[in-house]
């Protein structure tokens, strides 16, 4: 397994920098089926490199295989595109649409220019690439029909094949596709808007503003991020709005809307938490976003950090047909686990009839058709997400068409209305087109035990050796910060968490990462953060026990804290004082521990020590709502330099190494903005599985083994004892009238010295 994984993926690897990449570094690969890859997923990227070039990667044994085509794909048969085969792509890389970093390896920005799948039509694809010929079928956003890709036999350069289209019905000579539709089926931004995109999101929101949107009141945000009622319902129009029914006959001042064979839903994304809504006659404001992964990335996609869309999710068939059968078998698949497979092979739109919220514009109260054009402006033309095409026009016509396309209801709307939740303003009235109403199929979005499951992480590579002397394995990861959720996680809430990966175990190579994959699970939120380099990037929050296990099966082993909390990164709730034992001894560092803990309670701040989970103990004071940066830093070194003054001998302040000599290191610079410390119960990836370990202020003394406290150990001990550290961030110290005593504190020290020194001489 891990043989593979580096042979198929190395070349990728090695050429980026986890660090600095935004791009998914892959996680661990599925086991390709023995009779090798039939069929699968592709995306075509268009990337705005050194030099452009669009990026057909086709799925094979669980990666993607890529070819970097400069002049892109044609529906011309005589077009011979030349291919040039690059190193293969993690699966993950299906989902990816951003800007790559300056001096990061692919440079600039890259959309998703299609998406679909793939058919290798006369033999598996592993076959087919090894004999320099591959024949496939495509059935994407964009493109369609059979695809050739044959290998040059003398190649002055590397790895070339050209690709063509073949003759089929999908083929043109007079289109050019790349031309005709240049957006992305995510975002439906252009390559070149990619780059700006947050200043294209905002221009949209200014525009709804300046048609008389209202600004979003924080109410307003809650009640449509967690709808507890249903959107607007249109009344039927023989029953309870005969009136309104019979001005829809009206030619002006009417727009109708197909009734598909879907699920309608509101959709809401804020920040990157979507989440989709089922509204219709069955369910009751049912979250149903787990079974659309693909719509939920798309979501996140778009240039706003918040939208509200009412509309409904629809299948097609092969021929193009909304397919409610469709959707409840895919909705199935996803339920027993192949959410990969069944995304593949049945995607789904969610086709927009209404905006309700864009960025901090309220649209409600926007006429209908204003709102319908802020629509087509947002949503791609052609993906994930369309804005539905309102019919228009004299009733009759528009009821026949409907009715030959065995679409068996239209809701008639009228242009001038808000939406409201007004019941006897209803503006919206069905109307039935005639056509007989198509069997019920009932789409089975299981309510509460299957959401369960689709929240319950699958550790993958439960094995996998991580600690080789112990004979710890990955799976004994994943279950230690299952069984100490409960007390880390009040560490993590609302707070910037950056992770340090290990995929290969604590012998392998390890790497930062701030930024988060684009595939990840829509229950998962994330925060905009800047790194020590004052690099935006996008961070996870770790708020609950699934995304904890989601991370620690990305291999996570410590996780790591800022000192701040949103929405206030600019203001530290606690700051740390670090014990380095490295160059001296333990029983130095309880010392000072100690003394620290009595100063402390003597100008009256809470502190709770905990190890380090290293060699060295961690003292960490609360600051309650919080404080500055500068003024939690100063805090910790006025309080570093006073026990620096009392323990000349076996403490030191001294930044450089060499001149420390086997004195403790306070340290005092783990309080900053960027600054990040190791977790409360955060396993240390060193031998032994040590866990920094909050201990009770009794437990600070000299029979203290730290090494005591272990992956396998601290469960046990939090059962037994619970946690020292707890209510920590709950405390609301008095920090003005702490920093007060301290300066007093410190002035009486001086004078002491002062004394002294007198005596001696
Ligand atoms: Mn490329």
């Amino acid at each position: 397994m891990k043989e593979r994984a580096g042979s198929k993926l190395g070349d990728y690897r090695r050429k980026r920098r986890p660090e600095a990449t935004n791009e998914p570094f892959g996680g661990e690969l599925p086991v390709p089926s023995s009779e090798g890859t039939l069929s699968g997923a592709y995306v075509v990227h268009l990337h705005d490199a050194t030099r452009r070039h669009y990026d057909l990667r086709l799925e094979v044994g669980g990666v993607l295989a890529s070819f970097a085509v400069p002049r892109g794909p044609s529906l011309d048969p005589d077009e011979k595109a030349l291919a040039v085969k690059t190193e293969d792509h993690p699966i993950e890389y299906l989902d990816f649409e951003d800007v790559i970093p300056a001096k990061q390896y692919g440079a600039g920005p890259m959309i998703a220019w299609d998406r679909g799948t793939v058919e290798y039509l006369e033999g598996p694809a592993e076959e087919e690439i090894a004999s320099g010929k591959i024949h496939v079928a495509l059935r994407g956003m964009k493109l369609r029909g059979r695809y050739a890709l044959v290998k040059l036999a003398k190649s002055a350069k590397g790895d070339e094949w050209l690709l063509f289209k073949k003759a089929d019905e999908h083929a043109s000579k007079e289109r050019k596709i790349v031309e005709e539709l240049p957006r992305s089926v995510l975002s439906g931004l252009t390559v070149e808007e990619l780059v700006s995109a947050d200043a294209i999101g905002a221009a949209h929101v200014a525009r709804a503003l300046s048609l008389g949107a209202t600004k979003l009141t924080a109410r307003a945000v809650k009640e449509l991020v967690t709808p507890s009622r249903s959107p607007l319902i249109a009344a039927t129009a023989s029953a309870s709005a005969p009136s309104a029914a019979a001005a829809a006959r009206a030619r002006d001042g009417w727009v109708y809307d197909a009734e598909l064979e879907g699920v309608r839903v509101l959709a809401t994304r804020d920040g990157d938490l979507v989440t989709l809504h089922r509204f219709d006659a069955g369910g009751a404001g049912q979250p149903i976003e787990a079974f659309y992964p693909d719509v939920v990335r798309a979501l996140r996609a778009l240039p706003f950090s918040r939208i509200v869309l009412d509309g409904e999710l629809v299948a097609f068939d092969a021929s193009g047909h909304p397919s409610v059968k469709l959707l409840a078998q895919r909705v199935e698949k996803i339920a027993k686990g192949d959410a990969h497979r069944a995304t593949t092979n049945t995607p789904v739109v969610l086709v927009a009839k209404d905006l309700m919220a864009l960025g901090d514009a309220d649209v409600r109260p926007l006429p209908l058709v204003t709102r319908r054009e802020l629509l087509s402006a947002v949503l791609p033309e052609l993906g994930f997400l369309r804005a539905s095409p309102p019919l228009e026009g004299a009733l009759a016509p528009i009821l026949a068409f409907c009715a030959e396309h065995d679409v068996a209801a239209v809701v008639a709307k009228k242009k001038s209305s808000t939406y409201t939740l007004d019941p006897k303003k209803q503006p919206w009235t069905l109307l039935s087109t005639g056509a007989p109403p198509r069997p019920r199929v009932t789409v089975d979005h299981r309510a509460s035990d299957a959401r369960a499951v689709l929240r319950r992480v699958d550790v993958t590579n439960r094995a996998k050796l991580f600690w080789p002397d112990e004979g710890y394995t990955k799976g004994d990861l994943c279950d230690y910060y299952a069984s100490v959720a409960e007390v880390i996680l009040p560490y993590l809430a609302d707070r910037p968490v950056i992770l340090v990966r290990y995929p290969d175990g604590i012998a392998g190579k390890s790497f930062y990462q701030w930024n988060v994959p684009p595939g990840m699970p829509p229950w998962v939120r994330t925060l905009s953060v800047n790194d020590e380099n004052d690099e935006p990037k996008r961070g996870f929050l770790l708020d609950d026990a699934s995304t904890l296990l989601y991370i620690a099966n990305l291999a996570c082993i410590p996780l790591h804290i800022l000192a701040c909390r949103v929405p206030n990164l600019e203001q530290a709730d606690f700051f740390t004082v670090d014990f380095d034992v490295k160059q001296s001894e333990l029983k130095h560092a309880i010392t000072l521990a100690m003394r620290l803990h009595q100063h402390l309670d003597a100008i009256r701040l809470p502190s709770f020590a905990k190890t380090s989970g290293q060699s060295g103990l961690h003292v960490l004071v609360p600051l309650g709502k919080g404080q500055s940066f500068a003024t939690a830093r100063a805090l910790a070194d006025l309080l570093g330099k006073l026990l620096v003054e009392e323990f000349p001998d076996i403490a030191t302040m001294e930044r450089i190494v060499a001149r420390r000599g086997p004195r403790v290191y306070v340290d005092t610079g783990q309080t900053g903005q960027t600054r990040a410390i190791v977790a409360p119960y955060s396993v240390r990836a060193v031998a032994g599985a040590t866990v920094s370990t909050p201990l009770a202020w009794d437990e600070v003394d000299y029979d203290l083994e730290p090494r005591r406290f272990t992956m396998k150990t601290v469960p046990a001990r939090v059962a037994k004892v619970g946690d020292p550290m707890r209510g920590m961030l709950a405390t609301k110290p008095d920090v003005s009238a702490a920093v007060a005593r301290l300066s007093d504190l410190v002035a009486e020290g001086t004078t002491k010295r002062g004394k002294a020194k007198k005596t001696t001489r």
